[in-house]
C-alpha cells in the first residue's frame, strides 16, 4: 500500500461552543477595521453576524457589512467588495455564509490588496500584493469552502470557474455548526450531497493520496447514514446530527484539497448556470454514473467506499437514485453545446476511467433529454 501523502492546511481551524463570540483576541490580532462579507439574510438569521459583531465591538474594531453576495457570486460583485474594503481601509475580512459568501470573501481579499485586478482579471492577472487576512465562518454543511484554497466565481459570460492557490486560504476558520441549524430541508439535502460528492470524487480522483482517502472515508461514513432520513420529505435533524453533518463537510473539504473534483462537478456547473439547479444537487445527479465508472476503474477502492458507507451497495444505489434528481428538460442543441464545451474539461481527465465529454453528453441526454 502506498502510504505517501502531502497535507497542507494553512488555516487555523477553531471549533467549540461560542468560538465566534470568544474570538475578540483573534480579531484584534488582525487589525482595527474589518469588512464583513455575507449573503442577503442568512448570516443574520443563523445568529453568526450577531456573534461576530459582539466580538468585534468587544475588541473595539470598526466594521462594515457588505451583504451583496448572491448565490453563484459574480467576479464583478467581488471586485466591488474589494473596492469597498480598500475605501473603508479594512485591515481584514470576515466571510460568513455558505460557499457563495465564503468563496467571495476569499476573492475580495485578493481584489482589495490588488487594485490592478478587475472582474475576470482574477483568473489571469498576477497577484502582486498579499491578500488581506481572512476569517471564515460557515453556515451550510456542504462545500467545505472554509478549509479549501478554492474560490468558485461566475465570470462575466455567466460561466462558473474556480480560481485557487495558497492566496485563497483563510487565516482562521471559526467552525461552529450551530449556524447550520437554520438551514431549510432542501438546502440541507443538496449541501450534504455536495459534501458526499466531494468525498467520493476526490477519493477516485487521479490526484488522491493516502491521507485524502482517509478523509474521504470519514466524510462518507458520517454523511451516508443521513441519506435514508432525507428520503422522507418531512425529515428533521437533531442539533447533534447537524453537528455531525457540518464536520463531515470539513473532512470532505480536506480530501477535496488534495484530490480535486471529477466529472460530476465539471458537468454540474452547467445545470446550475443554465437551469438554476442548486450546486450540490447539480453535481449529485451525476454521482450514480460516476460511482459506476469508479467501480469499473478501481474495484478495490469502490469496495472500500461501500464499506465506509456502512450500507449495502444495493441500498446505496437505491438511496442515490431516489435523492439525486433534478426536474429539468434539456434540449438536444444545448446538450450538443455541452459536448463541445466539455471536450477541454479537466475534470474528465481527473476521473478514474476514460469517461469523456461524449459520454457526459449521452448521460445528460439519458437523464434530462427532451
Ligand atoms: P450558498 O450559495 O452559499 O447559499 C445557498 C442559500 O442558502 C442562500 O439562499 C443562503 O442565504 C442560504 N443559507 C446559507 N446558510 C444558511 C443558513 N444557515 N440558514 C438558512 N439559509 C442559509 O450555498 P452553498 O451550497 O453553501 O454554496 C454553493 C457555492 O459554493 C457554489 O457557488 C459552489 O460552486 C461553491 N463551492 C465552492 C467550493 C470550494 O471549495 N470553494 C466547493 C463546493 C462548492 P443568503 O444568500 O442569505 O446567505
Ligand atoms: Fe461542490
Amino acid at each position: 500500500m502506498n502510504t505517501q501523502f502531502n497535507f497542507c492546511m494553512p488555516a487555523e481551524i477553531l471549533s467549540g461552543k461560542d468560538t465566534v463570540k470568544n474570538s475578540e483576541n483573534i480579531f484584534s490580532s488582525l487589525g482595527k477595521k474589518c469588512l464583513i462579507v455575507t449573503g442577503k439574510s442568512s448570516a443574520e438569521k443563523c445568529g453568526a453576524l450577531a456573534d461576530v459583531t459582539f466580538a468585534l465591538k468587544k475588541a473595539e474594531i470598526e466594521y462594515f457589512v457588505f451583504n451583496k453576495i448572491t448565490e453563484n457570486p459574480l467576479t464583478r460583485t467581488c471586485c466591488e467588495g474589494g473596492k469597498i474594503a480598500r475605501e473603508f481601509g479594512a485591515d481584514f475580512v470576515i466571510g460568513i455564509g455558505g460557499g457563495s459568501p465564503l468563496d467571495s470573501a476569499k476573492a475580495i481579499c485578493v481584489y482589495a490588496a490588488n487594485s490592478h485586478i478587475v472582474n475576470d482579471g482574477i483568473y489571469t492577472e498576477e497577484i502582486k500584493n498579499p491578500p488581506l487576512p481572512l476569517v471564515l465562518i460557515g453556515t451550510t454543511a456542504g462545500t467545505g469552502s472554509e478549509v479549501s484554497g478554492v474560490s468558485v466565481l461566475t465570470r462575466e459570460n455567466g460561466r462558473k470557474q474556480s480560481v485557487s492557490g495558497k492566496n485563497y486560504y483563510a487565516k482562521y476558520v471559526l467552525a461552529d455548526p450551530k449556524y447550520t441549524y437554520s438551514l431549510p430541508a432542501s438546502s440541507t439535502v443538496s449541501t450534504a450531497l455536495d459534501a458526499f460528492a466531494h468525498a467520493v470524487e476526490s477519493y477516485f480522483s487521479k490526484k488522491h493520496d493516502f491521507l485524502s482517502r482517509k478523509f474521504s472515508c470519514l466524510a462518507v461514513g458520517e454523511t451516508v447514514p443521513f441519506l435514508s432520513k432525507f428520503t422522507n420529505p418531512d425529515f428533521t435533524l437533531t442539533e447533534k446530527e447537524r453537528d455531525t453533518l457540518y464536520f463531515a463537510s470539513l473532512y470532505a473539504g480536506f480530501a477535496l484539497n488534495r484530490g480535486g473534483t471529477c466529472f460530476p462537478h465539471g458537468m454540474g456547473y452547467a445545470l446550475t448556470e443554465d437551469y438554476g439547479v442548486p450546486h450540490g444537487m447539480a453535481c449529485a445527479v451525476f454521482i450514480p454514473a460516476f460511482l459506476k465508472e469508479a467501480k469499473k476503474g478501481d474495484a478495490e477502492g469502490f469496495a472500500e467506499i461501500i464499506k465506509a458507507c456502512g450500507i449495502s451497495e444495493n441500498e446505496l444505489w437505491r438511496l442515490l437514485n431516489t435523492l439525486c434528481k433534478a426536474d429539468i428538460t434539456i434540449p438536444i442543441e444545448k446538450i450538443e453545446e455541452y459536448r463541445v464545451r466539455w471536450a477541454t474539461l479537466k475534470n474528465f481527465k481527473n476521473s478514474p476511467t476514460d469517461f469523456n465529454a461524449d459520454d457526459g453528453a449521452s448521460l445528460v441526454y439519458n437523464l434530462f433529454g427532451e
